[in-house]
């Protein structure tokens, strides 16, 4: 069975919520994809850390990899090691990442493939302006894709193709979006999940932007969306 746990949902910055994390349990397998301001409070709480087989990062944006220099913490007071799969970049966090020996660290590449207990993951590379992949999981029965921070592009299309629920970045009301923005717009995540008939968890949710009209937008264009809550999803 495939679950998935928003543990933060927020984008930016946190307030009662974390910014990016999301905890993925398949019957052998845990998995925290992004590790943003407050994901590690919530990640102890919500399982035993020593559990988790791999941290997946999207890429090094602060609101998805701050809470990184805390878990390196709690990992070397431990004695633990955590296999990590990140993109390989010049920032400071994933500095911490290659610098750690808590860290078994594996770069992402576009269309990479990964098994992990009994999990397998899929990474594409999306379009944001740091390098920065999206992920699909399937346990063989049921698939999850989470898009990460990303404008549209060609991959968008392999991520979403045949996924049951899509956690995707939804920052901005339509007309807010431009070409050149880092982000999808409410709109947008709508009209691709209706294109792939993926049900749709709308994530990366600005705490100063109106949560509800995000969601009026996306529901005008796919019924199928909903705001990421911090519970359990069955898949
Ligand atoms: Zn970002």
């Amino acid at each position: 069975m495939l679950s998935l746990t928003p543990l933060g949902t927020n984008g930016l910055y946190p307030t009662d919520k974390p910014t990016s994390g999301y905890l993925v349990k398949g019957d052998n397998a845990a998995i925290l994809l992004d590790i943003g301001s407050g994901v590690f409070a919530r990640l102890i709480n919500a399982i035993d850390v020593k559990s988790l087989n791999a941290l997946v990062i999207s890429h090094f944006h602060f609101d998805h990899a701050s809470d990184i220099g805390v878990l390196k913490y709690y990992l070397e007071s431990n004695g633990l090691k955590l296999k990590v799969f990140a993109p390989l970049d010049d920032s400071p966090l994933c500095k911490v990442v290659m610098g750690s020996k808590c860290f078994d660290f594996t770069p992402i590449n576009n269309l990479q493939k990964v098994v992990i207990n009994g999990l397998l993951l899929n990474f594409y590379q999306v379009n944001h302006p740091v390098l920065t992949f999206g992920v699909k999981i399937t346990d063989g029965v049921k698939t999850l894709a989470y898009t990460a921070d990303t404008n549209l592009c060609d991959n968008l299309d392999n991520l979403l193709s045949g996924a049951n629920l899509a956690l995707m970045d939804c920052c901005i009301l339509n007309g807010m979006w431009k070409e050149s923005s880092p982000h999808l717009s409410a709109k947008l995540c709508a009209e691709l999940g209706k294109k792939h008939g993926v049900n749709v968890l709308l994530t990366h949710l600005k705490p100063n932007l109106n949560q509800a009209a995000l969601l009026y937008e996306a529901k005008r264009f796919y019924p199928n969306c909903e705001l990421a809550l911090l519970k359990e999803y069955t898949l």
